[in-house]
């Protein structure tokens, strides 16, 4: 028993130390890598979900941005990256999709970067709405107004957040914020952005009924244009992977060795994906999956496993919450082979 206990002990110290070292380093961590014991049975347990899942056609692409409704909704890519810098992928991982609502994560870090997690928390709140991500009837009814960084009214406020002497600026920041984050320089998708430009009279309302509230804190029409610029960032399944691995490995990027999130605020942050990263429908993630998480109407979700790794899924079609189908299928089945529930006492250990 006493020497079990030691040797867990070992290989979490070894797991932490890989975790915070440069990736020279951390590669001859191999053997000790959080995510599971070896790396081939990780291998097929992304493998059996791709195969198990991928004739499912439920679900529907996001059409109220007409380009979204385009997508082929036939393509299907997992990537997982871990906090010792591996990479893992199946399927259609190239394929640059709009990032959507899962830039509402890395906007809520820089805006924590800059004013402090307690500000950003009076500003904005974490409370989950229990209505659509694009409810105006929650901006009247939750006592913040804002709701949480991850409902579009709360995001629009986490934008407007950003400093910057103009737009441009503002913009310019965020976007390579993102790309510290995945380790790769980011861009938007201009056809993303055309389409949802002409489309977010929704989003315009939401922004202006904040105002109402002071609960907008710039522009909020300049607002709404960064908000629907950083939706329409292109990241690939890895690319994706990657960001939710800097989560997971206390803000720090995996591949580049670079503290992108102050470790401070990844509670506070991977605690908000928990309440709200999957809209109405968190409620049944946690209680299924027990892992924060994040989607986007593009059709990605991404899944952290603190201090593990993290999980990337893109597959277009959606469910009526907004969330990704075969994503949620595909993070549920690894997770639960992997053991990596949160709220499962076994899970803090590695099997
Ligand atoms: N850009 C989208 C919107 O504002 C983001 C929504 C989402 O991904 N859930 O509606």
């Amino acid at each position: 028993m006493i020497t079990k206990k030691i040797s867990i002990a070992l290989l979490l110290s070894a797991t932490f130390t890989g975790s915070l070292l440069p990736p020279a380093i951390t590669a001859q961590s191999k053997a000790t890598s959080p995510v599971a014991p070896r790396r081939e049975q990780v291998e097929a347990v992304v493998k059996e979900a791709y195969e198990k899942f991928k004739g499912d056609t439920s679900g529907k692409n996001a059409d109220y941005i007409p380009y979204l409704a385009q997508v082929d909704s036939k393509m299907f890519g997992i990537a997982i990256v871990t906090t010792d810098n591996q990479v893992l992928t199946m399927g259609d991982v190239d394929y640059s999709f709009s990032i959507q609502s899962i830039s509402k994560v890395f906007t809520l870090a820089l805006a924590m970067d800059e004013l402090g997690a307690d500000a950003v928390f009076k500003k904005i709140g974490s409370e989950p709405t229990g209505r659509a991500f694009n409810s105006p009837i929650a901006v009247v009814d939750m006592p913040s107004h804002t709701g949480n960084a991850f409902v579009n009214a709360g995001a629009i406020a986490t934008t407007s957040l950003i400093s910057g002497a103009n737009e441009d600026e503002k913009w310019n920041k965020i976007l390579e914020f993102y790309g510290k984050a995945a380790g790769d320089k980011l861009k938007l998708i201009d056809e993303v952005y055309k389409s949802e430009a002409a489309t977010n009279t929704g989003n315009k309302a939401l922004s202006y009924l904040l105002a109402k509230y002071d609960r907008i804190y710039a522009d909020p029409f300049e607002s709404v244009d960064v908000y629907t610029k950083q939706c329409s960032v292109g990241v690939n399944a890895v690319q994706l992977a990657r960001m939710g691995a800097t989560l997971a490995n206390n803000g720090i990027n995996p591949a580049t060795g670079e503290q992108v999130i102050k470790p401070e605020n990844i509670p506070h942050i991977l605690s908000a994906m928990a309440m709200a990263g999957l809209y109405d429908g968190s409620g049944g993630w946690a209680w299924k999956v027990g892992l924060p998480a994040k989607s986007g109407v593009g059709g990605g979700i991404v899944a952290i496993a603190p201090g593990k790794g993290a999980i990337a899924v893109f597959a277009p079609p959606l469910d009526e919450a907004g969330n990704s189908v075969k994503a949620q299928e595909v993070i549920d089945y690894v997770s639960e082979k992997l053991n990596y529930n949160l709220f499962s006492p076994s899970s803090v250990s590695l099997k």
